[in-house]
């Protein structure tokens, strides 16, 4: 159902350095408000950067990142009024757009990794483009993000969603992210929104020194817990941390 005008929410505003929509690019998705808040996206996304500063997150590139993306634009239009919420929503095809509190936390530790000075990582693998999200927000923190999908269908919502907010700096790419991509490497950093058994060996052949790979993965127990792993110029250095919920790494595209 449509909303009255007066409940939308304003998508952009003046001086966003966002999407070009002058320049007759696609218009974005009209985006509804949660009825009775009435804010604009701006007010909502500030909240939710907020709420994750509560929660411990303190990388100010991450936080900033958060707070420029809109996310409400990754999402179908019935789910728009939860896109600020911390939760994970359904994408299509079994999928899912991971929670904001998730992402940054993913990202506040692949940050955590070697940047090149200029504060921004260099080059960086995303294994599960998806909606493209993650990608966006990527595209922020890092000076290039190849992202790779195995789903044609998500592959092609993810470019559609980007399409408006030209982002030069992310690649799309329709293929199995287990073989990594190595025309791309040596990685600053490779992060994945999928977790399987194991990380494959083409991620960590891929990984530059001094890079790291954050990606969920099973636990003998059954679960997924999130790992860091880091290239030291002698060995792969693995951190297991918290337990996560991630749909699993498949082979092959479909
Ligand atoms: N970062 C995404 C989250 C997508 S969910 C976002 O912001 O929306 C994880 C995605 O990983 C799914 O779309 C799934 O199809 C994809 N995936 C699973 N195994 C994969 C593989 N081997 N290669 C590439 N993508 C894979």
């Amino acid at each position: 159902m449509d909303l009255p005008p007066a409940n939308r929410v304003r998508a952009t505003r003046p001086g966003t350095p966002l999407p070009d929509l002058a320049r007759g690019a696609q218009p974005p998705a009209r985006a509804t408000a949660p009825e009775g808040i009435g804010l604009d996206s701006q007010a909502v996304r500030s909240r939710m950067v907020r709420k994750l500063t509560e929660q411990g997150i303190a990388d100010a590139q991450v936080l900033g990142a958060l707070e420029a993306v809109e996310r409400h634009r990754f999402v179908d239009s019935a789910l728009v009024n939860q896109a600020y919420e911390d939760t994970s929503l359904p994408i299509g095809l079994g999928q899912t757009i991971s929670k904001p509190s998730v992402v940054a936390r993913m990202l506040e530790l692949l940050l955590g990794g070697t940047t090149d000075g200029s504060g921004r990582l260099g080059r960086v693998l995303e294994i599960g483009t998806g909606c493209g999200y993650q990608a966006a927000v990527l595209s922020r923190l890092a000076k290039e993000v190849y992202s790779i999908e195995r789903l044609r269908a998500l592959h092609e919502k993810a470019r559609a969603n980007l399409r408006p907010f030209r982002l030069a700096n992310v690649h799309l790419l329709l293929a199995d992210g287990m073989a990594g991509f190595a025309k791309g490497a040596p990685y600053a950093g490779i992060i994945a929104a999928a977790g399987g058994e194991a990380v494959p060996l083409a991620w960590i052949e891929q990984l530059a020194v001094g890079g790291r790979i954050v990606a969920p993965m099973l636990t003998p127990a059954g679960g997924q817990a999130l790992v860091v792993l880091e290239k030291t110029p002698r060995e792969m250095k693995q951190s297991v941390l918290e337990a996560v919920h991630f749909v699993p790494l498949k082979s092959g595209i479909a």
